[in-house]
């Protein structure tokens, strides 16, 4: 409860049970406030301006990266690019570094499972440059198959790119394995981190993965701004995907240099309240017990897992040891009927295929239901979602 008042947004909506943080989560008060602070305090543009105030903002900018470079345990800051969220770091990957390694004769590989975010960028590279897109399998319940992966990977895979938690199921995969699979071949690994960050701490430096992208509003941060981690050595010798002002060097009429990394991809005014929101929103994470609140996540699981299983016609996808989500479907009930029969509840889930239909097709479902927690979820949420999902068993039939 100590938590929920951390987040305004439970004020102000006092009946809602809110069950949606994969979509995205919540902001506490430190946020808002950072956000407010940017434009009232500081609001200058960055990386441009000689005057004190413009000095003073871009320091706070490069220091927020340096926070984000720690947190993820990125060797340095110019390892991490800015961007608009997940959805726009692996699109920069894909088409900055994606043609520097894939062609006729290479394959690039992805799971099953992945988010739209992590599938369509890959698979229209590999129709541009001629290389062979693969889908690895997954369980029949719809979890990331691991070992399948790891067994399609082949001597011509030259990238990988993998959910470290996937975003129906919440399957965690060992990143640090595929990584290594992946480097025996000569490939490269990309992370999609959207749905692993918001829970468990993250070490590029361990897990040794290329590059991994997240973004900032589902880790109690704002929306518009992400980040990108890649190794220097490859973010150097990537040419830039945007142009325009403050990526550059030198510009004349013939030709143009541009900046080091990672300002090279950061063209344009960035998101600079964002980025201070972002800053926040790590701040207080630093602030919190992560190791409780992964544990308590992990309890709402089981807990939500058990109660509905024991309702006739639930079917449960994951495992128990899903990362704070839990979709099922609800047999003759359309997932769209379920959730806004569990709106009518003031509860709020996601109903639909997730971004995910390559997945939803191998699961024969067009859609399921998610529920997804963040710290701020109670045993009481999942009482009153098990309650009503059990009143519209018995309301449909
Ligand atoms: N990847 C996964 C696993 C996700 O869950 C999401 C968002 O739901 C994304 C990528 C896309 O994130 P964004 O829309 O913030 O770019």
């Amino acid at each position: 409860m100590q938590m929920r008042e951390e987040f305004p947004f439970f004020a102000a909506h006092p009946e809602l049970i809110y069950l949606d943080s994969a979509a995205t989560s919540q902001k506490p008060q430190a946020v808002l406030t950072a956000l407010t602070a940017y434009y009232r305090d500081s609001n200058a543009n960055v990386h441009r301006g000689l005057y004190t105030l413009a000095y003073n903002t871009t320091e706070r900018y490069e220091a927020i990266r340096a926070q984000v470079a720690a947190f993820m345990h990125a060797p340095e800051a110019a390892n991490i690019v800015f961007t608009r969220g997940t959805t726009d770091g692996l699109n920069l990957v894909a088409q900055s570094f994606g043609p520097q390694v894939v062609g006729p004769g290479s394959e690039i590989l992805v799971s099953g499972a992945e988010h739209h975010s992590n599938f369509i960028p890959w698979q229209q590279l590999a129709k541009r440059t001629g290389a062979t897109f693969r889908v690895a399998p997954v369980t029949p319940s719809g979890d990331l198959d691991e070992s399948a992966l790891l067994r399609s990977i082949t001597p011509q895979t030259k990238l990988v790119a993998v959910a470290a938690v996937t975003n129906v199921a919440g399957t965690r995969v060992d990143v640090a394995k595929i990584a290594q699979a992946v480097h025996a071949v000569g490939g490269y690994l990309v992370v999609d981190g959207a749905q692993e960050v918001p829970h468990l701490p993250v070490d590029v430096s361990a897990t040794d993965a290329d590059f991994y992208a997240w973004s900032g509003h589902k880790v109690f941060g704002p929306t518009g701004i992400g980040v990108l981690y890649g190794k220097s050595t490859l973010l150097s010798a990537m040419p830039p995907v945007q142009f325009g002002g403050e990526m550059i060097d030198e510009v004349q009429d013939a030709e143009s240099t541009w900046a080091p990394v990672p300002l090279k991809f950061e063209a344009g005014t960035p998101n600079i309240a964002g980025i201070y929101g972002l800053g926040a929103a790590l701040t207080w994470l630093g602030q919190q017990d992560r190791g409780a609140m992964a544990a308590h996540e992990a309890e709402l699981v089981t807990a939500l897992r058990t109660g509905l299983s024991e309702i006739p016609g639930i079917t449960l996808y994951g495992s128990a040891a899903s990362v704070a989500i839990v979709s099922f479907n609800l047999a003759g009930v359309h997932p769209h009927d379920l959730a806004t029969f569990l709106d009518e509840q003031h509860i709020a889930v996601r109903a639909g295929h997730h971004c995910a239909q390559p997945l939803m097709a191998r699961l024969g479902v067009p859609a399921t239901v998610r529920a997804s927690f963040g710290p701020y979820n109670t045993a009481a949420d999942v009482t009153a979602l098990t309650t009503a999902v059990a009143t519209a068993g018995r309301f449909f039939h």
